[in-house]
């Protein structure tokens, strides 16, 4: 090797060496040890399914976090849908100042690049603090934070060239990067696996016609899998890269609820073919979702703050509404359920909460709670100021009177 290609060679490893070993370094606990906080983002969480599951005891782990946390409903927007409320989420800003209007802007598919504010997982990045995020929508490409990032809903690959609502797995990723940094896409892939970043795909209408229990059951086996596989990258992440902010999402429960939502004959849309196949579906990917929360109660100490928030619930279409004008998320699939009514208020969606300085067993009545309060709230904890371009609140309600974290926002 010549003196100067050695030179040279030497001039790279110093500048690559510092953004090689993020991760490597990262996993030890910040040394001032800075607030835990995990937040579990649920698409189309919906308390009418929620609640009766609950009373029967068939989602034990939620149960735990309700009786000694903060629940409610989470006020979500007009004509909600996940890329535009998981931005109103990132920045706590109306989605005509953030950019991110819904899964298309202006004809196209919505970005990370697209988001014209910063979302708090920076601001929480640039103070210091450890953040690790899983599938959360709208953030593909993926944009470098202080931990890593995993992109979700709207990731684009082969045969979802569009990102939308499709799952490309982890090789099949193309047109930006799906992993942050890029030494952990590998990880993943020999630890957890080529995993899709996304629930799978609706069958289409011409799919479903005439082969109506084996494409439900088909696709069905397809989710649980999706599922299975989430959790073991969530919970592979939590015990190898834990962060102090931990941010995941997953999707499949708004996807089932879409056309398997158990509703009745006399519901609109009601197709004795499809809907007398798998009633306790859409249930069931809540039963499935307690296992997951089950999981990351495993990594909850009492210094951890966790949140299972959604962006939206999910109900029936109503009288007025035709299955036929109504498709899944710009898709082909006639739904019986949907979130995007012009009345947000119709389907608020889930929040709970619990930690240090938390309030115990308190259920918060009404809709004083809102998807823009989110962000406040986790910066809050951090005792980072809100930004002038956020709009929600801090939810002062849900911490108890003399907690750490109140005293610290009474001092500022
Ligand atoms: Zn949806």
């Amino acid at each position: 090797m010549s003196k100067k290609l050695y030179r040279l060679g030497l001039l790279f490893s110093v500048l690559a060496f510092p953004m090689l070993p993020l991760l490597a370094q990262n996993p030890q606990p910040a040394p001032a040890s800075k607030p835990h906080v995990i937040v579990l983002g649920v698409n189309g969480a919906e308390w009418d399914i929620l609640k009766p599951l609950l009373v029967r005891g068939e989602m034990p782990n939620l149960a735990r976090v309700i009786q000694h946390g903060v629940s409610g409903k989470l006020r979500t927007v007009s004509a909600p849908n996940c890329p535009k409320v998981y931005s109103i989420f990132a920045t706590s800003a109306p989605s005509e100042e953030n950019g991110i209007t819904g899964f298309l802007v202006a004809g196209v598919v919505a970005s990370s690049s697209m988001l014209k504010l910063p979302p708090f997982w920076s601001r929480l990045s640039n103070s210091g603090v450890t953040v690790g995020m899983a599938n959360v929508p709208a953030t593909f490409p993926v944009k470098p934070v202080n931990g890593y990032m995993i992109s979700g809903m709207l990731t684009r690959g082969t045969n979802c060239e569009d990102g939308l609502l499709c799952s490309p797995k982890l090789s099949e990723v193309h047109g930006g990067d799906a992993v942050y940094p890029s030494t952990l896409r590998s990880e993943i892939e020999l630890k957890v696996g080529d995993l899709p970043i996304d629930c799978a795909r609706m069958p289409q209408e011409r799919e479903l016609l005439g082969h109506e229990p084996a494409v439900v059951h088909d696709w069905l086996e397809q989710v649980s899998q999706i599922r299975e596989q989430q959790m073991k990258l969530f919970d592979y992440l939590l015990t190898n890269h834990p962060t102090d902010f931990t941010f995941f999402a997953q999707s499949c429960e708004d996807r089932v609820g879409h056309w398997l939502y158990p509703i009745q004959t006399y519901n609109v849309g009601y197709n004795p073919k499809v809907h007398t196949l798998a009633v306790d579906a859409f249930p069931n990917q809540y039963r499935a979702l307690d296992k997951v929360i089950g999981m990351i109660l495993q990594h909850v100490d009492e210094n951890t703050t966790l949140f299972i928030i959604s962006d939206h619930g999910i109900k029936p279409l109503r009288d007025i509404e035709s299955p036929f004008a109504h498709r899944d998320h710009a898709g082909t699939t006639p739904i019986i359920a949907k979130h995007d009514f012009e009345d947000g208020d119709d389907v608020p969606g889930v929040f709970v909460a619990m930690g240090p300085g938390i309030r115990k067993g308190v259920h918060v009545m009404g809709l004083p709670m809102s998807v823009f309060d989110i962000a406040p709230t986790i910066l809050h904890i951090y005792d980072i100021p809100a930004t002038a371009q956020m709009k929600g609140r801090v939810l002062s309600e849900i911490f108890e009177a003399s907690s750490p974290t109140t005293e610290a926002a009474a001092n500022r």
